[in-house]
């Protein structure tokens, strides 16, 4: 069997090495005589795998003691309730910023719980750039400030971090967490699903600031309140034991790899391959065109037409690149190009391009 080179969005591509890892301890793990999936989250030997991944992912993202890691359940959606539900407070207004569909979806939920300023938007241009922030539109006395990091279905990338005073930021994470290196000290709460650049998906990790702890509302749902999560370790339920094992076989990897700073150039490389070949093509039409908003995770790009696009995506598979077809909202071709994708992936992208783009002008 041959394996593809897979540029979904999420779930996506995980190392080969980690599969293979995975593969040798199923039915075994250490001399446990059984998987992981098969142990209790609360024997010696699964806690030792917990608490091995949650001290990688600190220790990766340089996480320090002023911080809670949570390892939840929900995925990002589940946190779009959660983050007002827990932070709202007594000032119960935030500020967010609409820059995608994700960023919308998370204010839309918020709206239930308090009330929520847009202060930028760039949903009249179909979300393909980051909107400017004017500070002046930003509220002071603001719950907190939410942004959305990398906009997984448009393909951008906030170029810097919005200055948000003494306003707590609060970022959407899930499409390029452990991508680039960040100071998460610049953050009141950053939080990811983890099916795109952590591991499988089932584990949400959120980050949060230990002072904004104590705040949620009292509807808040045990299993959502991250102060009742942060005083039982994340074991206020059965935790997603097998995906957590997972992320950190994924998280050693990452570390054997060098780490956030060694992976962000590969990255950057990575991403440099493929725009500077849509920049200099008249047959591909790259969707991001302000350079410094596009992500460098999810490339969007369109031929010169959807029938195109179509059959771009069909023969690519057929080559064993799969999974380009843009998101169902936007149609057009999208290369997620995560940590587990290899800079040989896109070249191999990047040829097939050439070919399709010799054979079809
Ligand atoms: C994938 C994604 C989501 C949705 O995550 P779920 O785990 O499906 O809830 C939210 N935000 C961003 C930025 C994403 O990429």
């Amino acid at each position: 069997m041959q394996r593809v080179y897979n540029f979904a969005a999420g779930p996506s591509a995980m190392p080969q090495a980690v599969l293979e890892k995975a593969a040798s301890e199923m039915l075994c793990y250490g001399n446990s005589g059984m998987s992981v999936m098969e142990m209790s989250h609360r024997s010696g030997m699964y806690l030792e795998i917990f608490d091995h991944t949650q001290a990688l992912f600190r220790e990766l993202m340089q996480i320090g003691p002023e911080y809670e890691v949570l390892f939840l359940q929900g995925g990002a959606t589940a946190e779009f309730a959660a983050i007002p539900m827990n932070l709202m407070g007594e000032k119960g207004k935030a500020d967010y910023v609409d820059s995608g569909n994700f960023a919308h979806g998370a204010l839309v939920e918020a709206r239930k719980y308090g009330t929520v300023n847009v202060v930028a938007s760039s949903r009249e241009e179909n979300y393909t750039r980051i909107p400017q922030i004017d500070p002046a539109a930003c509220d002071p006395d603001a719950a907190y400030f939410y942004i959305t990091t990398n906009n997984t279905i448009y393909g951008t990338r906030y170029p810097a971090l919005p200055e948000t005073g003494d306003v707590p930021l609060v970022a959407d994470m899930s499409s390029n967490i452990l991508s680039e290196v960040y100071d998460i000290r610049r953050f009141g709460v950053a939080y990811a699903g983890a099916q795109k650049n952590i591991g499988p998906a089932g584990l949400t990790v959120v980050i949060v600031r230990k002072d904004l702890l104590g705040r949620a509302m009292e509807i808040t749902p045990k299993a959502l309140n991250w102060q009742k999560q942060a005083e039982k370790g994340s074991m206020l339920n059965t935790p997603p034991t097998y995906a957590i094992y997972m992320a950190g076989l994924c998280l050693e990897w990452l570390k054997a790899q060098g780490g956030v700073s060694a992976m962000e150039k590969i990255n950057i490389e990575k991403a440099k391959l493929l725009y500077d070949f849509l920049d200099q093509s008249d047959f591909y039409r790259p969707v991001v065109t302000q350079a410094a908003c596009r992500s460098r995770m999810n490339v969007t790009f369109n031929t010169p037409s959807p029938e195109l696009d179509a059959s771009f995506a069909k023969e690519a598979a057929a080559q064993g690149l799969c999974n380009l077809k843009g998101h169902r909202l936007v149609g057009g071709l999208r290369a997620s190009i995560y940590n587990a994708m290899p800079v040989e992936g896109v070249r191999a992208l990047v040829e097939f391009m050439q070919k399709y783009e010799r054979e079809h002008r």
